[in-house]
């Protein structure tokens, strides 16, 4: 790399213009409108000619958790999946899973077999239900010896089926989930599916409690908000830390950052907006459907909703919304940015889990209804979510952790890493109310009626908005923002949805408990709403999650706060605060141990990988650039000195530069000397020196790094900067 190139990055940066795609039209050329091509890349059993409406009646019972899956079926369904995918040019299929990687897998196998020498296309029922990977290239933490490397994934129906264009063929992914010879989950999904079947349990056994007896299964809804960066892709490639990282390790901010706060919603740039309608194209024909698309907070900062779906789906839509951006992005000379934290002291990017449940007759539980029964209902919920919360924030806190994520709790615009749950002033007040700590009476009111429509009509008014909390209620869901955009969101999902069942179980005691007791069910529901929000209101927070004082609060409130990831980890290692996950079955303890060593390990590596980068790009751009610098400022003093005129400007300039360097290299010495002394360490000591000591100092570094740049001039600087990265697109 050299100055030339950075030039010639910005040259090729400013010339680009927005990408045309191939917009879906029908055979006279007229543009599709979106409902028409909708799903067309995803499998629906329902639409298939191939299958009988018996063998579609009984699929649905499979689905529905009703009935398995017997051999003859998976036949059928598996020829009927196999003509469709033919019909659309599709060569291979392949086995789509979530490894403890935290990205997708997946294994290509031809259809081609042969049939009495003869070449012919085959999908069997077991290559569609069962694979058998080599488990030994995926992260299993030490789970599994080497002579039982065995791992299988097997179909997980209630996902769809679909077909992975790429220009020169395609492929038919089928979702699956990936365990060990032993049963033990080797990915994200099993333990999502386990907590979901748990919780729709518990969740329809409390339906009937309160007379819902009509429910039959309760499912975990989800939408999760993406957020992104996108960088020209020149100046990608020319920064080391990017491509090894996903991060800057250092870099000046620029005068204009995003101070002015102008970026936000703003008008979408045309090769930004030609970007994001390519991704919608190829997200809707994989079914996923695209909402919400507008610019974040940073400069460069972007976001993409859908619209929410079952929790399961929603997580494999979410990988595929996360693999789309970064495809398409490329094919528009950008590179997206998925890390929390790309660009330090400016804003990092989140993944809003927006959760909540809804039984099979549509009803939300989070939605504030009509009438009483509903409202008691909605309050009872709220309740048992926030003693969830309460009891196990630990354990949450320790499902958002990821390296990237330490980078943004706590900083500009991030929920902090304490664990607390906004609820906006009229619901908190109703409940501060309710349980006898105020009296609360809405405007023009003399009386809280909980009533007919007044709780939905108070809480539509309720347009309070907390941007600093970790998990906020928001109209009719709440919001798990403190999970980190690159993160799958099956992991903390699979926690969040432990800890309600956990509560929700023991309301369905109390609850028959007092309904025996002759409590009418309406009473009975009040009743929960205010035992768990009195035991649990310490976790309920509205003011300010970012300020010094909330810190020292949530101290006396007794509320934990694990600031980095070594902290966090520490939970999943403590069979106290594991046991809901273990007892419900959610996790086994050796799964636990599984992912504690998985992410203890990944931690470990990133971290060296992020050192090391640094140390590389001091030696190879800092200091060269400064060297060329000071040898012209040299040059200049020395001629003025000859000439016989007294400059000092040379001279303090020589003397800053050689004071930053000086420094620069003491530091990454004493960085070297720390990281060979850890060697005897256990890892997870490590781990802690990792955070408390190497982090901190390597950000003394990267300090350092924009003083020197800030001190040198362009024309000697190589390294792509701040503002040609946020700014050019
Ligand atoms: P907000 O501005 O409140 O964040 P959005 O319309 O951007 O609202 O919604 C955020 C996400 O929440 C979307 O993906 C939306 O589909 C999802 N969402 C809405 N209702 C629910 C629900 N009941 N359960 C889960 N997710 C939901
Ligand atoms: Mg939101």
């Amino acid at each position: 790399m050299s100055t030339t190139s950075r030039a010639n990055s910005k040259f090729l940066a400013l010339q680009r213009e927005p990408r045309l795609c191939e917009i879906p039209v029908n055979p006279q050329g007229k543009l599709l409108s979106v409902s028409e091509y909708f799903g067309e890349n995803v499998f629906n059993y329902k639409l298939s000619k191939k299958l009988s409406q018996e063998e579609k009646n009984q699929l649905e019972m499979v689905m529905q958790s009703q009935k398995t899956l017997e051999k003859n079926l998976a036949k059928a369904y598996a020829n009927a999946v196999l003509e469709w995918a033919l019909d659309r040019g599709v060569t291979h299929f392949c086995h789509w899973f979530q490894p403890l990687t935290g990205s997708t897998a997946e294994k290509h196998d031809a259809f081609l077999s042969f049939n009495k020498g003869l070449p012919i296309e085959k999908l069997s029922a077991s290559q569609l239900m069962q694979g058998e990977p080599d488990a030994s290239s995926f992260p299993n933490g030490g789970s599994r010896s080497t002579f039982e490397a065995r791992g299988y994934t097997s179909w997980d129906l209630t996902s769809p089926i679909f077909i992975k264009e790429s220009e020169n063929g395609s492929t038919l992914c089928i979702p699956t989930a990936f365990v060990s010879y032993h049963g033990d989950a080797l990915d994200i999904k099993t333990p999502l599916l386990r907590s979901t079947t748990v919780l729709s349990e518990t969740a329809t056994e409390f339906s009937h409690i309160i007379g819902h007896t009509e429910v039959k299964r309760v499912d975990v809804t989800c939408g999760c908000e993406q957020e992104y960066f996108l960088i020209d892709k020149a100046f990608y490639f020319e920064r080391e830390d990017l491509v090894m990282t996903g991060r800057s390790m250092f870099g000046s901010l620029t005068a204009r950052n995003q101070q002015l706060e102008d970026h936000y919603f703003g008008a979408i740039p045309q090769r930004i907006l030609a970007f994001m309608q390519e991704v919608e194209i190829e997200l809707y024909r994989l079914g996923v459907p695209a909402k919400t698309r507008h610019n974040e907070v940073a400069p460069g900062q972007f976001e993409i909703a859908p619209i929410f779906s079952e929790a399961n789906v929603a997580a494999d839509q979410n990988q595929l919304v996360m693999t789309t951006i970064r495809e398409v992005a490329l094919k528009h000379d950008f590179v997206a940015l998925l890390h929390e934290k790309p660009f330090a002291q400016i804003n990092g990017s989140g993944k809003h889990v927006n959760w909540s449940l809804s039984d099979d007759q549509g009803r939300n539980f989070l939605e504030p209804g009509s009438n009483p029964h509903e409202n008691n209902k909605f309050l009872a919920f709220v309740g048992v979510v926030c003693e969830a919360l309460y009891r196990h924030g630990e354990m949450l806190r320790m499902s958002i952790a990821s390296h990237g994520n330490d980078h943004r709790l706590g900083a500009n615009e991030a929920p902090p890493s304490i664990i607390s749950a906004f609820l906006g002033d009229t619901l908190t007040n109703i409940f501060e109310s309710i349980t006898g700590n105020n009296s609360y009476t809405p405007e023009g009111k003399t009386t809280l009626d909980l009533g007919a429509n007044q709780l939905a009509g108070l809480l539509k008014d309720n347009t309070d908005r907390n941007r600093t909390s970790p998990f906020a209620f928001t109209g009719n869901k709440f919001e798990f923002r403190a999970v980190g955009s690159s993160a799958s969101i099956g992991w903390p999902m699979s926690i969040l949805n432990a800890a309600v069942n956990e509560v929700l179980a023991e309301t369905n005691i109390l609850l028959k408990k007092e309904i025996e007791a002759g409590k009418s069910v309406d009473e009975a529901l009040l009743f929960i709403a205010k035992h768990w929000y009195k035991n649990s209101s310490k976790v309920v927070f509205g003011g300010d999650g970012y300020s010094q004082e909330w810190i020292e609060e949530a101290n006396r409130r007794g509320l934990p706060n694990l600031k980095t990831m070594a902290d966090a980890l520490t939970v999943l290692k403590d069979e106290v605060k594991t046991k809901f996950l273990t007892d419900s079955k959610i996790y086994r303890s050796s799964e636990l141990k599984t992912r504690y060593n998985v992410l203890l390990e990944r931690y470990i590596n990133h971290r060296e990988i992020e050192f090391q980068v640094l140390e590389e790009m001091i030696t190879q751009h800092i200091i060269p650039a400064t060297i060329t610098y000071k040898r012209e400022l040299s040059k200049v003093y020395r001629n003025l000195k000859e000439a016989g005129i007294k400059s000092e400007t040379e001279v303090i300039l020589l003397k800053e530069l050689s004071g930053l360097t000086d420094s620069v290299l003491e530091k990454s010495k004493k960085l070297n000397e720390f990281k060979e002394a850890s060697a005897s360490l256990s890892e997870e000591d490590y781990s802690f020196k990792i955070a408390n000591e190497l982090m901190p100092l390597s950000e003394e570094i990267a300090l350092l790094c924009n003083k020197i740049e800030d001190k040198t001039p362009e024309k000697y600087w190589d390294i792509p900067t701040y503002y040609d990265m946020l700014f050019i697109r």
